[in-house]
């Protein structure tokens, strides 16, 4: 599978089309590795409190670097050096010239492995040893509903509720309308507090909002 079609997807499709991204099935063994080793108490925070804090400060990291990374990584100035310009045309260039295109959908493995290093960095920091694996479920499972709410955002799926329809309807603008805002997938908080979720109605259309490399000579 590798582009949307013409006709609505159900719920099931979509969790179908999910785990058919080769990179969300090796996210999925990951996820379901910490998961059973935190049910097993082979590593475990020392109370339940604890637990859910770390499970919340895993969230957190995750759904403050969504906005980060596809503001300022995803969509930097265009790289001069050739190397670089093809692992930014991975990450994102090619997403933004073929929205559809659900090869180019999700994270890379590579970006995704180390994200959720990062992950248990922070939880080590956060908690010791026992703060590993909370720290790493709530961040994994919050960048699966990202990659889920992402897919949902760019196949013929009607999210089931307000909040949902809501990303989804965000997302295309940032896509069709201006690159430049919007860059929440799951959540419009930091789009809010950070001024880039402005009326729709009130930004210019971008002429780069599907070239991405052309952005920096444009000025965008
Ligand atoms: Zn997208
Ligand atoms: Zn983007």
């Amino acid at each position: 599978m590798t582009s949307t079609t013409g006709s609505s997807w159900t719920a099931r499709e979509l969790l179908a089309g999910l785990f058919s991204l080769p990179e969300l099935r090796a996210w999925a063994v990951l996820l379901i590795g910490a998961a059973m080793l935190c049910l097993t108490g082979v590593v475990t925070a020392p109370s339940l409190p604890a637990t859910l804090g770390l499970l919340g400060a895993g969230a957190l990291l995750w759904t403050t670097l969504e906005y980060a990374l596809h503001r300022w990584l995803l969509h930097m100035p265009v790289p001069r050096q050739p190397w670089l310009r093809r692992v930014h045309r991975r990450l994102h260039w090619q997403h933004h010239q073929d929205p559809s295109d659900l090869a180019n959908l999700s994270v890379p493995l590579w970006g995704s492995l180390s994200l959720h290093l990062l992950a248990l960095g922070a939880g080590f920091l956060l908690g010791g040893p026992q703060g590993v694996l909370p720290t790493f479920l709530g961040f994994s499972i919050t960048f699966g509903l990202y990659e889920w709410m992402h897919l949902a955002a760019h196949v013929p799926y009607r999210p089931r509720t307000p909040w949902g329809r809501a990303m989804k309807r965000r997302h295309a603008w940032h896509h069709f309308k201006n690159e430049g805002y919007w860059f929440g997938v799951t959540h419009p908080v930091l789009d809010r507090l950070l001024m880039t979720s402005p009326r729709p109605s009130g930004v210019p259309r971008s002429p780069t909002a599907r070239d991405l490399s052309r952005s920096t000579e444009e000025g965008a």
